[in-house]
């Protein structure tokens, strides 16, 4: 029984490719250079899963940057701003339209966003209406030719061209680009014919077919195959769909003209028995039976009686095993975490380790003698089950005995609205959200700290001289609600994790967010608890330095959730309850130390949307009670803050009014306001602070445009329930920004209060 991988981690096992990337950005390495690196990883990856009994290899999951932006550049879709038409964009044209370019002639970058419910981010394709389509980049071939003369078992991956549109945007004028699959196709084609020589797969990736589609775009998938498939001559096809089950688009993908259909059966699992009742003719099932987007053993017997299901009904040869989707979405190796407690990591595998789990469940199907690798799953699973690391029955013992009231505030937002006058803010209260600078000093100091080179003594010394600074810098300012600065966290996740228990941490369990950019989530593997105060300490400090408030700043249960690889043992719903009543005991303890307002940032909420609009609704659910769960434990008096950092809100409005915070501070300066649209139509009813200042750029916003945009706010929240903020933390500004910045925006707010009175 055959195995394949849809795609693997691209960076190496020391992130070899981001520094490689990052000194050639500098000018440190050259072209030779950084392609040579490209080459030695992509066949050590190779020989790797072949290593590891994958038999199919990849070849086009590599990429410089990122996998959209790569077919965006292979078929000649290139924004006119970048000035490359007519000819083939070089490396550093691409890199360009990655990145941008600063400077007097400076373009600006691609847009970037999520690429389905992971966190890794692709270049958004940019089409014309008048598009024109040419095979502008061979590297595909090249790429191919390389792993053929490796001797390897090739399939190709590339972007199906469905997903490919679907997930691009309009570059000018609002059209349907569905339009443009016509001149899309032939060139398609054109590369399908020269692949069709080197290769005996080709892998087109439309993971589009995990989402909600309109029944004319379904009908496309058909026509485009069947075209694929001519054009392939005795290469074979694969259509690979992955993130979520199939729904509504089963029939048509089953009915498909290909080879094979690969299908994510983790998220999926229900689509199985359909599949085999409906799959085409001859078309192979691949089936994703082992989890490509967390870092968790498979449950092998489980994923055996799957495929074997499918082999009884279609016979072995027609069945590949694979993991779900591609491994991009997991850290490397476990084999390199060398820190990590090791019953913990006995529960782990990382991508290598998954490509050895997909080789057993084949081989267990096939009737090889595979008894002691499934003995010691079952044994290692059943520890993971069992072991007081995972089970504290102090959290389930709290959990249950929630009451309906604690997740509400004691009285409704009005009534905490008076009573919260006394706190004293003025009209259109200035205030930031959360962190200040982060100087190359304060990075070092926390990790000298963290490795032990620093004492303890002179790390606390050097933050409390740091908040000082933050607390003296926004009274000069001249800010009505200041903030301790956020100097003592890396990451708003990483922090709290490292606080908790229930969380442990990798050495190099690094996973790609974009380009170069690598996160290393923390691994929650077992009930969440707070030992004890995390926070308070800091806050009290700097709420001594200052006669204004000083807000406890906190990261809210659905975003630590959402940025964590989380337990697959129980429902997403179960750990962020579990985090909800962690960030409460924080609450609690903030309150009774006399912190005053306390903001619970919650940036991940609207990402933490299933891609299906059916089981939205639900998650919405949870996410607030979790939210609320978080933050009513306090008195009417306590002022509770929440912050997103984004402005698409309409869908979510019901939700965001039902945290119950009494004030939110959002995204707002780049889209001018707009999106106060759908605060103004849904009537939203308690405080808003709506950005007024863009912290993604340098620039320095002007009072006057400040005060614009405060006026435009006016429009649709009344001067009481305004407030005057930023659009999100200055972290990663610098002082000479921040300074100015924040006194235009306090003279803004003045300037508007004249006007009302
Ligand atoms: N309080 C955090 C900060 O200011 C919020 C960051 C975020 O919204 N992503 O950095
Ligand atoms: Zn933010």
């Amino acid at each position: 029984m055959l195995t394949h991988t849809l795609g693997y981690p691209r960076m190496g096992s020391n992130r070899e490719l981001k520094k490689k990337l990052e000194s050639y950005w500098k000018g440190d390495a050259g072209r030779d250079d950084l392609s040579l690196t490209a080459k030695k990883l992509r066949a050590l990856h190779w020989e790797d899963q072949k290593k590891a009994g994958v038999d199919i290899l990849p070849v086009g999951d590599f990429s410089y940057y990122d996998h959209m932006l790569d077919n965006a550049v292979r078929f000649g879709v290139i924004p006119k701003r970048y000035n490359i038409s007519g000819r083939n964009a070089s490396l550093d044209d691409y890199f360009r339209m990655a990145r941008g370019e600063a400077g007097e002639n400076g373009v600006a970058a691609m847009e970037m966003t999520k690429w389905f419910d992971t966190n890794y981010h692709y270049i958004v394709p940019e089409f014309c209406r008048d598009q024109k389509f040419f095979l502008a980049d061979e590297s595909l071939l090249q790429q191919v030719d390389e792993a053929a003369s490796q001797d390897h078992r090739i399939k190709a991956v590339l972007p199906g061209p469905l997903t490919f549109l679907l997930l691009g945007k309009c570059a000018d004028q609002e059209f349907d680009r569905l339009d443009l699959l016509e001149g899309l196709l032939p060139v398609y084609v054109e590369l399908i014919e020269k692949l069709s020589a080197k290769c005996e797969w080709i892998q087109f990736d439309e993971p589009v077919l995990a989402l909600d589609l309109d029944e004319n775009v379904r009908r496309l998938f058909a026509p485009v195959y069947r075209t694929f498939k001519e054009a392939a001559a005795s290469t074979k096809v694969m259509v690979a769909s992955y993130f979520g089950g199939l729904g509504e688009n089963l029939e048509t993908v089953a009915a498909l003209p290909v080879d094979a259909l690969h299908v994510d059966l983790v998220r999926g699992g229900q689509d199985l028995e359909p599949l085999l009742a409906k799959i085409a003719g001859n078309m192979s099932l691949s089936l994703g039976v082992v989890d490509g987007r967390n870092i968790w053993r498979a449950d092998l017997d489980k994923a055996v009686s799957a495929v074997n299901k499918a082999a009884i009904a279609l016979g072995e040869d027609r069945i590949f095993v694979a993991p779900s989707c591609s491994l991009l979405h997991v850290p490397f190796d476990l084999d390199l975490e060398t820190e990590l407690d090791a019953e913990i990591k006995s529960w782990m595998a990382f991508a290598r380790q998954k490509c050895a789990e997909v080789r057993t469940v084949a081989d267990a199907v096939s009737g090889q003698d595979v008894e002691e690798a499934l003995m010691e799953n079952r044994r290692i699973l059943e520890s993971r089950k069992v072991s007081p690391k995972v089970n504290n029955p102090e959290v389930a013992k709290r959990l249950a005995a929630l009451k309906p009231e604690d997740y509400h505030r004691k009285s409704a937002y009005e009534q905490r609205a008076e009573i919260q006058r006394s706190l004293g803010f003025p009209l259109l209260p200035t205030t930031t959200i959360g962190s200040f600078p982060q100087t190359s000093e304060v990075r070092s100091t926390r990790s000298g700290f963290k490795s032990g080179r620093i004492e303890r003594a002179d790390y606390e010394k050097f933050m409390r001289g740091y908040i000082e600074d933050c607390i003296r810098r926004q009274e000069e300012i001249g800010l009505d609600v200041l903030v301790h600065g956020e100097p003592e966290r890396n990451d708003m996740v990483e922090y709290f994790g490292e606080n908790f228990d229930g969380y442990c941490f990798t050495s190099n369990g690094w996973v790609q967010s974009y380009g170069s950019r690598c996160v290393k989530p923390p691994v929650i593997f077992g009930d969440v608890s707070r030992p004890g105060p995390i926070t308070v300490e800091w806050i009290n400090y700097a709420r001594s330095l200052s006669e204004r408030e000083v807000k406890g700043m906190l990261t809210g249960p659905v975003t630590i959730l959402c940025w964590s690889f989380v337990r697959d043992d129980q429902p997403r719903s179960e750990t962020c309850r579990q985090i909800a009543l962690a960030v409460r005991d924080e609450v609690a303890d903030l309150e009774k130390s006399g912190v005053k307002v306390i903001q619970i940032d919650e940036p991940a909420l609207r990402e933490g949307l299933p891609l299906r609009k059916s089981e939205q609704a639900e998650y919405l659910e949870w996410a607030e009670e979790c939210f609320r769960l978080s933050s009513s434990c306090v008195e009417d008096a306590t002022q509770i803050h929440t912050h997103m950092c984004y402005c698409e809100f309409d869908e979510i409005m019901g939700s965001i009014a039902a945290l119950d915070a009494d004030v939110i501070s959002i995204e707002a300066s780049r889209s001018r306001m707009e999106l106060l649209g759908s605060f103004k139509q849904f009537h939203y009813p308690n405080e808003v602070g709506p950005g007024v200042y863009d912290i993604h750029s340098p620039a320095i916003p002007a009072a006057d445009d400040m005060a614009l945009l405060l006026e435009k706010a006016l429009e649709v929240i009344p001067a009481e329930r305004l407030w005057v903020n930023p659009d999100c933390g200055l972290k990663t500004r610098k002082w000479d920004e921040v300074i100015p910045a924040l006194k235009n925006m306090v003279q803004a707010a003045e300037t508007v209060r004249l006007k009302i009175k």
